[in-house]
């Protein structure tokens, strides 16, 4: 049958990334090329314009999210971690991976940053990852793209400092 991956939007070029580039990564676009792939933009759902002032939890578990100029948007992260997961649940037993932007504020499964604005990162997920992997979806970044011999996908921990 048909398989499906979601990808961060920016991860395969799209330029959704807060100051209007992307984050293309040639590995995760090179395991996709031959496969079927929605990518989706959870910060874009939400409602934010693109470019957009950088965002960071400030508060975690207990999440709240700010821009660097100290404005709440934690309801725009919170629609845009709805409106991913209704796109995942619409593909639910087609979907083989959900591949996300490690380190961002919406999309990092294993390391978000401390809230400081100071590049610090802390072990916690973003609002999306937290609400898919919540919702027993398997999670996926960039780092761990190709890291088995065989070339496939595996959950992969990785240190901040890689
Ligand atoms: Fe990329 Fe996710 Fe940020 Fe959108 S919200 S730009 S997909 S990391």
């Amino acid at each position: 049958g048909i398989t499906i991956f979601l990808v961060s939007a920016c991860l395969v070029g799209l330029n959704t990334k807060y100051d209007g580039t992307n984050n293309l990564n040639p590995r995760v676009l090179e395991f996709l090329k031959d496969k079927l792939f929605i990518p989706i933009c959870p910060e874009q759902l939400g409602g934010l314009p693109t470019p957009r002032l950088p965002a960071e939890i400030i508060s975690y578990p207990q999440l709240k999210v700010i821009n660097i100029k100290g404005e709440d948007v934690t309801s725009n992260f919170f629609r845009g971690a709805q409106e991913t997961l209704k796109i995942a649940q619409f593909y639910e037993n087609k979907l083989s991976g959900i591949i996300l932007k490690e380190k961002s504020p919406s999309c990092g499964v294993n390391y978000i940053y401390d809230g400081s604005f100071q590049k610090r990162l802390i072990p916690g997920m973003g609002v999306t990852a937290r609400l898919l992997f919540e919702h027993g979806f398997k999670l996926f970044t960039e780092k761990s793209i190709g890291r088995e011999a065989d070339g496939n996908l595996s959950w992969q921990y990785f240190s901040p400092s890689e």
